[in-house]
């Protein structure tokens, strides 16, 4: 196979926070293909850089009281750990503000511009007179135009879901200064995404085999016309009004380019970063069409990936991506899907410093990752029943058992134990791997080496020994030995540090695809034999997720402070007068049944009857507090005034009382319960 030159990456963090597991898993997925790869003699230049414009950034640094450079530089010096805590090995890490991204951004839009596909549209936003700024979405909250519910984002609802634009908002406000926005005009500038050459374009590119089937069926939708011939796709604003972190617009003084144009161009940037440095000729390599261009991403960015990015390279005069690989969101237990934005569960730094091994986890990932853009789970029994049974009970266990049967570590020639063809076991898993069905792969490996285990166990090699027949059982451990290294190569691109302890074992050369298969000559001494690998201890699962000790208090407002406590981990609130508090209609009522939420961890459904002639349909997030049969025939105190909200899973029609800590999670949540004697309908005053 001729050498193949691949330019890889993985989406580019943002730089306001630390990384989740969803950042490490998208990065372990990447660096196993690119071992994998590096195993066949392909030339890999695997890249990556933070993300380090746009609105949130430049306001959490003003937060912190920084400038957001020393922001995200920060941000920046926290990486390491992980990457070489799970042998994540990229060739560069570089940042979205570096002089060459600025430089790259600028000529990309001076080449759209020159192809006639940018716009300029006066449009009306919402500006912050307190702020002096155009308000982001996120940073504009009201109430919801849909179901009312206060306190909602500007792009879209947390109550009902519902997706609207900001101006839609009802008594809207700045989330920064807390002023009532004003509609001010501005002029943006816009990418003509809808121009027939670009939707031309999109339609051949994303059919070309550059993303997954059931990606294709996705983005299809903005492509494809309607019954009356329109397409969803439309141009795309990728202009921001000064104040902003980022990169200014060519000629168009206090415009700067919106944070999603410049953080893909962040890949060039990186790689140019790393040509100059290590002597490397950036133009011509982006320039040979023999480089396939690969990028890795979660499934929500995919718009911005197989859509608005090949058209900017395309008519920018670059070359497109080869392959946009699209994988699902992790979730931990059944959990909170970890995104790019919310990551909580399982803490990738907490992992490494309690000493789990760093592939416990990339084994446990790979064995559930097949390359289509599906959700995978990490479960605690699984992941202890996967590395404990399969890695190390299967895999370790070969050399461990067959190292003593071979005298002086020399290996003897002997039949085979086992039909077991090498080398059509590595094509198999190298295609697989290609192909980053890395479930299957290790299926593959593991059915293999239950092979080998059954055949050892067969030949007997310690009755062989006792026997006499010294010769004998030193070909049984010798022969599985070498499926032994057979296996390791085809592990290699998962475990490199085991697999690097299993090449110096076996005293062998760098396994890669080409050596995988061919056996180690007989008379080949291998090392003596040191235990590779521990087992999954439970207590460590157990310390990983064990909730972390109870957060410090909040910090005591000006109303708490002197009397110097925080009652129940938050500051009072502001003084309400007794009307403020009789607009609240308090009542008792009954929970005549309550079940569980299909597809919610957190909300029971409640039936309650508040004496009313008719019964309440009410969601709570107590689940984790109460089973249901713990609460039917209870009564309880209901908000009964709420307007009702309309949520994922039906209309919520009140609420009931619970108590709380506001920092400890695991001190509990209490469902208020009256004295005896109560009755459904009675009002709480
Ligand atoms: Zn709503």
């Amino acid at each position: 196979m001729p050498q193949r030159k691949l330019f890889v990456t993985t989406a580019l963090p943002y730089a306001n926070g630390k990384f989740h597991i969803g950042h490490i898993m998208e990065y372990i997925q990447a660096d196993i293909w690119v071992r994998h790869q590096r195993m066949q003699g392909s030339q890999v230049h695997f890249v990556c850089a933070d993300d380090a414009h746009g609105a949130p950034i430049m306001i959490a640094a003003e937060k912190a009281g920084k400038t957001p450079q020393a922001f995200v530089a920060e941000i920046a010096a926290g990486r390491r750990p992980y990457l070489d805590g799970f042998h994540i090995a990229f060739d560069n890490w570089h940042s979205t503000d570096g002089p060459e991204n600025h430089v790259l951004a600028q000529q990309i839009y001076r080449d759209l511009k020159a192809a006639g596909l940018i716009a300029t549209r006066t449009i009306e936003q919402f500006f912050d007179p307190q702020k002096n700024m155009f308000l982001p979405d996120r940073f504009i909250k009201g109430e919801c135009p849909n179901c009312h519910a206060k306190d909602q984002y500007g792009d879209n609802c947390e109550v009902c879901s519902k997706v609207y634009s900001p101006t839609d908002l009802v008594n809207p406000y700045s989330a920064l200064s807390g002023a009532t926005p004003v509609l001010k005009t501005s002029e943006h500038f816009f990418f003509r995404l809808s121009d027939p050459r670009c939707l031309a374009f999109l339609r051949q590119w994303t059919a070309s085999g550059a993303v997954q089937p059931e990606v294709l069926n996705k983005i299809s939708e903005w492509l494809e016309p309607d019954a009356e011939g329109k397409v969803a796709m439309g141009d795309w604003d990728i202009s921001r009004d000064a104040p902003y972190f980022g990169i200014e617009i060519p000629d168009a003084p206090g415009k700067y380019f919106y944070v999603w144009l410049d953080a893909p161009v962040g890949y060039l940037a990186s790689l140019k970063n790393l040509l100059d440095r290590t002597g490397g000729d950036y133009a011509a390599y982006v320039a040979d069409p023999a480089v396939e261009q690969v990028h890795f991403i979660g499934k929500d960015i995919i718009t911005f990936h197989t859509l608005f990015w090949p058209a900017m390279l395309h008519f920018s005069g670059r070359k497109v991506p080869s392959k946009v690989c699209v994988h699902g969101f992790l979730t931990v237990n059944g959990g909170e899907k970890m995104s790019k934005s919310r990551g909580t569960g399982l803490d990738p730094l907490k992992y490494l410093s309690l000493g789990m091994n760093p592939e416990w986890l990339r084994y446990y990932l790979a064995a559930k990752l097949n390359g289509r853009n599906e959700d995978i789970d990490f479960n605690p029994e699984d992941f202890m029943a996967r590395v404990n049974a399969d890695l190390v009970g299967k895999y370790v266990n070969i050399a461990s058992r067959a190292a003593k049967f071979v005298p002086g570590g020399a290996l003897a020639e002997g039949p085979a134990l086992a039909a077991l063809d090498a080398a059509s076991l590595a094509d198999s898993v190298r295609a697989l791997y290609e192909s980053r069905d890395y479930a299957r792969a290790l299926r593959e490996v593991m059915a293999a080496a239950d092979i080998v285990n059954t055949a050892f166990d067969a030949a007997a090699p310690w009755k062989l020994a006792k026997e006499g027949q010294g010769q004998r059982a030193a070909e049984v451990g010798s022969w599985c030995l070498q499926m032994f290294k057979l296996l390791t190569a085809c592990l290699k691109p998962v475990l490199p540090a085991l697999a690097a302890q299993a090449e110096a074992f076996l005293q062998c050369a760098p396994l890669d695809w080409d050596n995988a298969a061919t056996p180690l000559p007989a008379g080949h001494a291998v090392g003596s034999y040191q235990h590779l690998m521990q087992r999954v201890d439970a207590k460590l699962l157990e310390a990983l997720f064990e909730p972390p000790a109870a957060a410090a208090p909040a910090a005591p407002t000006a109303a708490t402070a002197a009397g110097g406590s925080v009652p129940g981990g938050e500051a009072l609130a502001p003084e309400i007068t007794i009307d403020d508090f009789t607009k609240v209609d308090l009542r008792i009522a009954k929970i005549v049944a309550c079940e569980k939420v299909e597809g919610s961890t957190k909300l029971l459904r409640l039936t309650l009857d508040a004496g009313e002639g008719r019964h309440r349909n009410v969601f709570s997030g107590i689940a984790s507090a109460y089973a249901p049969e713990q609460l039917v025939g209870k009564l309880t105190v209901m908000v009964a005034n709420l307007a009702p909200r309309k949520m994922k899973f039906g209309v919520s029609e009140g609420m009931v009382l619970a108590a709380s800590h506001a920092d400890d999670k695991g001190a509990g949540i209490y469902v208020l319960e009256p004295v005896a004697g109560a009755q459904p309908g009675m009002r709480v005053r």
